[in-house]
């Protein structure tokens, strides 16, 4: 046995992974259930570092010092139990199992309590930042116990992008921590990209911005508190011309957008945990219904307004508010997903340091931003925040941008420009800011038609009211 750590499953994430470990000095056991995978990583990136390549899954257990440690780097779902089949009966007691696939969360529950019986650790591990993440170092986020971590989270924390010096790496928590947490940065992810589509068509449709001025705006947006990976992106996708058109990229693709479904989960499972994640919800059902062709051609008749779009100094004021509608309904969503991931650890016996989350999402992954650090500071300031709304700081960001974002979403309704994330966030905002909600006239309501009892502002008890009889109130 002379390998520190195995990756089975060599197709683009196991690979760089494999290649990422090799890189940093440790010698990696490779394998692949097709073995022409594993022969041509060697054949390409044999040179990198120490490889020990195995076709027959027995050979590549027998080259892992012990505890093994195995990484699983294949298609979620159903391969994932079936390579751990595979693989579990070659283990011993100790061994540390790593799953860094998309898993479902509940999967990964299942599989570690199943592991755990036989004594083999498995841990559950989100990976972040694509295929250029996963060999230069990406954002890991292992979940399990705190045992396997500590066998196992020097090696993933050098592999792990750093910055100020620090891993984006962390023990997240028990089980299925790790997972949960991955897939609340996807949806927080979509949410993101909503939130800068808008941003793109409200400017472009009702400011008459081109693509190419609208590329030097992220452009400079990137300089300042919105600075991050995915407006970064947002500037080169926008300033790419298509090479056989000569017209803006943007123009020449398809306007429906596709999911791989960790967005829809993170949605589904707000529901199942009872945390209100609209923000996220409304980056989904847009992505879905872009992709609602025919229900598309079929209202596009339908009439709209007719007011002329915003010129000069207009259109210029209304990319500075833009600006600030996009920052305020960021913190909202990010709000909303942190919430949600407090309400599963909640669930789930979680033990979720909320800032180190934070911490992690700072570098390797699709949402880095300066703007993580300052949640970071939130949570440090105070740990048992119970929003990041009422983070002094963040509080205040949100009342100087809210002028301009009730700007922006009044001129995007006048001008007929749909932008379901400003406008969710801005009523979340109110929402949680409002004295009175009007849930009073539903509890009402349902009182009514269904005797479903309401609670008093000033008394203990439940109450419902006769609304078919004399309209007498009895305590339940
Ligand atoms: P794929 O998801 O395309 O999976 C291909 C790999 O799975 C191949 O190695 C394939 O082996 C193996 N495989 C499939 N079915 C089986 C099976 N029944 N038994 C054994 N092996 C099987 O590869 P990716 O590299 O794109 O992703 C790997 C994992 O990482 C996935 O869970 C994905 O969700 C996750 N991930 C991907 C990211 C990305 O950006 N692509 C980012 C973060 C996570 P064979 O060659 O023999 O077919």
């Amino acid at each position: 046995a002379s390998a520190s750590i195995g990756v089975t499953g060599l197709a683009v994430m196991g690979s760089n992974l494999a290649r990422n470990f090799a890189r940093h000095g440790y010698t990696v056991a490779v394998h692949n259930r097709t073995p022409t995978r594993t022969r041509s990583l060697i054949e390409e990136f044999g040179n990198e570092g120490s490889f020990v390549p195995a076709e027959k899954p027995a050979d590549f257990v027998a080259s892992l010092e012990r505890p093994r440690r195995l990484v699983v780097m294949v298609k979620a779902g159903e391969p994932t139990d079936a390579v751990i089949d595979e693989f579990v009966p070659l283990l011993d007691p100790g061994d540390i199992v790593i799953d860094g696939g998309n898993a479902h969360f509940q999967d990964t529950r299942r599989r570690e309590a199943a592991l755990r019986e036989r004594g083999i650790h498995f841990v559950g591990t989100g990976i972040s930042g694509g295929e250029e993440g996963a060999l230069h170092g990406p954002s890991i986020m292992p979940g399990g116990s705190a045992e396997a971590y500590a066998a196992l989270g020097p090696m993933l924390e050098k592999i792990s992008a750093h910055v100020d010096g620090e891993p984006c790496c962390t023990h997240i928590g028990a089980d299925g921590a790790g997972h949960f947490v991955k897939m609340v940065h996807n949806g927080i992810e979509y949410a993101d990209m909503q939130l800068i589509a808008e941003a793109y068509d409200l400017l472009r449709r009702a400011a008459g911005k081109t693509p190419a001025q609208l590329a030097e705006i992220f452009r400079r947006w990137n300089t300042g508190m919105l600075n991050s990976y995915l407006i970064e992106i947002t500037a080169e996708v926008l300033a790419h011309t298509d090479q056989d058109t000569g017209k803006p990229f943007v123009d020449i693709v398809a306007d429906a957008a596709e999911q791989k479904g960790t967005g829809r989960w993170t949605v589904q499972i707000a529901l199942d945990v009872g945390a209100p994640v609209p923000g996220i919800a409304e980056a989904v059902f847009a992505r879905s219904l872009s992709g609602h062709t025919e229900l598309r051609a079929a209202a596009r008749q339908l009439s709209g307004p007719q007011g002329p779009a915003l010129t000069g100094a207009d259109a210029d004021r209304l990319v500075d508010r833009v600006e600030q509608a996009l920052y305020a309904s960021k913190i909202v969503s990010y709000a909303q997903g942190w919430n949600m991931i407090q309400a599963a650890a909640d669930q789930f016996g979680w033990d979720i340091d909320l800032g180190s989350v934070a911490k992690i999402w700072r570098g390797g992954c699709i949402i880095r931003a300066g703007f993580l650090d300052e949640i970071r500071s939130a949570y440090a300031a105070n740990p048992a925040l119970p929003t990041l709304l009422a983070d002094e700081r963040f509080a205040r960001q949100l009342g100087e941008a809210q002028d301009a974002w009730r700007a922006v979403v009044t001129t995007a309704a006048q001008q007929g420009i749909p932008t379901p994330g400003f406008s969710s966030a801005l009523a979340y905002y109110d929402a949680l800011r409002a004295d009175r909600l009007p849930a009073a006239l539903i509890q009402g309501l349902r009182d009514f038609f269904g005797a479903h009892t309401y609670l008093r502002t000033d008394r203990e008890g439940v109450f419902h009211t006769e609304w078919s009889g004399d309209r007498s109130e009895t305590r339940k």
